[in-house]
């Protein structure tokens, strides 16, 4: 049988990424990142030349997009709201449906809405499939999906916590499975996705019971460059105070604060060289980061009650051993001991780095939001 390729696009406000990705071996073809869209410095003046500086790369590959066997390409498309959580076949209806998702994810929704509209153009003959960040947490028991505020207000406006990363959650829990051979029905997890956003969830047996972003991805974790859980009270603050407007706050919040906001880096390659030349604002920020990870994890703990495995992943999770090992410090009682060594083996790929008398099993996983979009839109595709 000829190959069956997607092509994954994740298009953001400035940035879009690409992946050709078989969906059967898992391997990917090329992908790229076209940066700076709508920039001066950039090679790219919108989302439609970036499409097609990536074709460029890819025609320069060897990868003719007309005969390679594509069938689909896939969409990230953040917010699903309150009705979008499966796999989606976009068409002139669905758009419209998306687009008016945008006042739930302004920040989010229209650049991933622009890349589909562009993609559509440009690849008329093949099925675009939008699959949402959101839709693993759809089910999210109600009392972690609910804000307590007040309820008439919520359901106007569909205030709940979605939870996003969802991809990447579900796919690294199919995947920690696989890696100790034990059912995924059977296992209660942690995940911690920690990249340039970082989100955590509790799984237990598959489903999902906790997760710490929110209505929008700001909510939980100290991010790269988001705040992550603030008192909201702040935000009136600012806006009473500081004369701030709704905008300049939100825009604060997602783009200058996290890690960034306190250390001016937000690249923990760069943070960890900073710490080591006695920064002290590195240090607070990378406290305050670690700080904030340790009390979601002990929070995750007490939600499952019983953990088996605990598992890092994303850019961060998978590569930096020493936020590997300054979350898990000192929680034996716990059950939760990490191996120095396994922790800071040169290894790629799923490995185990807690040690043999572990009550808790930590892992390290790679995540592959690509091949799991990918996967979505071959299933869709074998039910249509
Ligand atoms: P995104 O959320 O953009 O998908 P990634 O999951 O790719 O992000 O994570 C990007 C982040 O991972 C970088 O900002 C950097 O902080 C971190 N990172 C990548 N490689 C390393 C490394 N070798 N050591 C420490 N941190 C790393």
């Amino acid at each position: 049988m000829a190959d069956q390729l997607v092509l994954v696009i994740n298009s953001g406000s400035s940035s879009l990424k690409f992946q050709l990705v078989d969906p059967v071996s898992g391997v990917s073809r090329d992908g790229g990142k076209v940066q700076q869209i709508g920039e001066p410095s950039s090679r790219a003046a919108d989302h439609e030349e970036a499409l097609r500086l990536a074709f460029e790369q890819m025609a320069e590959s060897g990868i003719d997009l007309k005969s390679c066997g594509l069938v689909a390409v896939g969409h990230r498309v953040v917010h699903g709201g309150k009705h979008f959580y499966h796999p989606t076949l976009l068409d002139d209806d669905t758009i419209a449906e998306l687009d008016k998702l945008s006042e739930l994810a302004p920040l989010h929704n229209p650049p991933a809405i622009r890349g589909i509209k562009v993609a559509r153009k440009l690849l008329p003959d093949v099925a675009h499939i939008a699959v949402f960040d959101t839709a693993f947490f759809h089910d999210l028991p109600a009392a972690a999906a609910t804000y307590a505020i007040n309820r008439e207000l919520a359901q106007r406006w569909e205030i709940r916590r979605y939870g996003f990363h969802g991809t990447s959650h579900r796919y690294v829990s199919e995947q920690v499975a696989g890696f100790l051979d034990r059912p995924l029905d059977r296992l209660n997890q942690i995940i911690l996705h920690l990249g340039n956003g970082d989100s955590a969830s509790a799984i237990a047996g598959g489903r999902p019971v906790e997760t710490s972003m929110g209505l929008t991805p700001l909510e939980g974790l100290v991010m790269g460059t988001r705040s992550g859980d603030v008192d909201p009270g702040v935000i009136s603050y600012l806006w009473r105070r500081a004369k701030m407007s709704v905008d300049e706050i939100e825009s604060m919040l997602n783009h200058q604060s996290g890690v960034w906001g306190l250390a001016g880096e937000n690249d923990f390659r760069r943070l960890r060289q900073m710490i080591e030349s006695d920064d002290g604002s590195a240090q607070l920020a990378y406290d305050v980061f670690i700080h904030r990870l340790r009390k979601y994890i002990g929070a995750y703990l007490a939600v499952l009650g019983h953990t088996d495995v605990l598992t890092f992943t994303a850019g961060v999770g998978e590569n930096a051993a020493e936020v590997r090992r300054d979350a898990l410090a000192g929680l034996q009682e716990l059950g939760i001991v990490v191996d120095e060594s396994r922790n800071f083996s040169d290894d790629k790929g799923a490995r185990r780095i807690s040690s043999d008398d572990s009550r808790i099993t930590v892992l390290v996983l790679p995540t592959n939001e690509e091949l799991a979009i990918a996967r979505d839109c071959v299933a869709l595709l074998a039910e249509l």
